[in-house]
């Protein structure tokens, strides 16, 4: 070859190959490198995951695989990894990171309890710790030993990251001392919510407050509205069917069918969810198909 410009190397001066067999120390060390500031933290949950109680489960029906990520929530409740996510005053450690790094390792296991894990401790626990008043903050051993499930209703379906120009209100009502929380409509339909649809008790929701007097907003606050009894039950005498979609604050007085939209106080059905859910969003906006796949 004419334009060949490899030469030999002296002997004893090539490259350098890798052992066929690392070393172990090396790798170990390597790995610790990697795994940086809460590496401690990240063996722990490696240890913790090899379990045959953490190996996959594909296929489960959708009441098994709810009740199969709150069994794994619990277990990781009880290495008290969460503690992290609350201040030293509520029972946690302040320790941010390593409930992150937790969450985050959770997540290679099991993304339905990474997330479930995040709306419990960091969504709906950090609304209550970070937002509410000194009378909630019982609330917050409760929310890190999941005696208390939660949700946390920001999001409604006509605005995700706006959420300045939420549309829920919450209004304050003088004559009974009550927040009244309504979604009027169904681009005000709080939406994705985790742990709504069977575990949560209570939801941290946002919405534009109210004050009698004034038809200005005061801007987007946060109301904890309960939304199941103790025993999880949506109301006394109420039953809400499969795929159901109510609209937050709305005050579900009888049984909804499966397969609903529901909204309002009292809650009553606006319309069934039908194919045109499954092709259009939000005014009409046609869903790209290759989300769907
Ligand atoms: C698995 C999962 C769980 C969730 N759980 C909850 C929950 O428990 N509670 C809850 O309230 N919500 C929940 N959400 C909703 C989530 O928080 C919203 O998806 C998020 O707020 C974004 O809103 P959106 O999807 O409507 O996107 P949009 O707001 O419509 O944004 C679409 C795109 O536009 C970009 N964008 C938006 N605004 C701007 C801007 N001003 N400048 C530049 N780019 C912009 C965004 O980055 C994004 O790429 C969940 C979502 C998922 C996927």
């Amino acid at each position: 070859m004419d334009n060949d410009t490899r030469q030999e190397l002296p002997a004893g001066r090539g490259p350098e190959t890798l052992p066929a067999t690392p070393d172990p120390a090396v790798a170990a060390q390597f790995q610790e490198l990697l795994d940086g500031r809460w590496a401690e933290d990240r063996n722990r949950i490696r240890e913790f995951l090899d379990d045959e109680f953490f190996r996959p489960q594909v296929g489960l029906p959708i009441g098994e695989a709810r009740e199969a990520v709150l069994e794994r929530l619990d277990r990781m409740r009880a290495t008290g990894m969460q503690r992290g996510a609350f201040g030293a005053d509520h029972g946690g450690t302040g320790d941010t990171g390593a409930t992150l790094t937790g969450m985050e390792m959770i997540g290679h296991a099991d993304l339905g309890v990474m997330v479930k894990s995040g709306v419990q401790w960091g969504l709906f626990g950090g609304a209550v710790e970070a937002l509410g008043t000194e009378r909630h903050m019982h609330l917050v051993p409760q929310i890190i030993d999941l005696e208390l499930l939660g949700c946390f209703a920001m999001t409604e379906r006509g605005h995700g990251s706006d959420v300045q120009n939420l549309e829920t209100t919450i209004t304050y009502d003088k004559e009974s001392g009550e927040f009244v929380v309504n979604s009027p409509g169904l681009s005000a339909e709080k939406t994705y919510i985790g742990n709504a649809a069977r575990h949560g008790r209570m939801a941290a929701v946002f919405g534009q407050l109210h004050t009698p007097g004034s038809d200005e907003s005061h801007g987007v606050h946060c109301v904890l509205v309960p939304v199941r009894d103790a025993d999880g039950n949506a109301m006394p005498g109420v039953t809400i069917g499969d795929n159901v979609v109510v609209g937050a604050g709305s005050v579900v007085t009888k049984d909804l069918p499966d397969n609903v939209v529901a909204v309002g106080n009292p809650c009553r059905v606006l319309r069934p969810i039908s194919d045109n859910d499954r092709e259009y969003y939000f005014k009409q906006h046609p869903i790209d198909p290759a989300l769907l796949r």
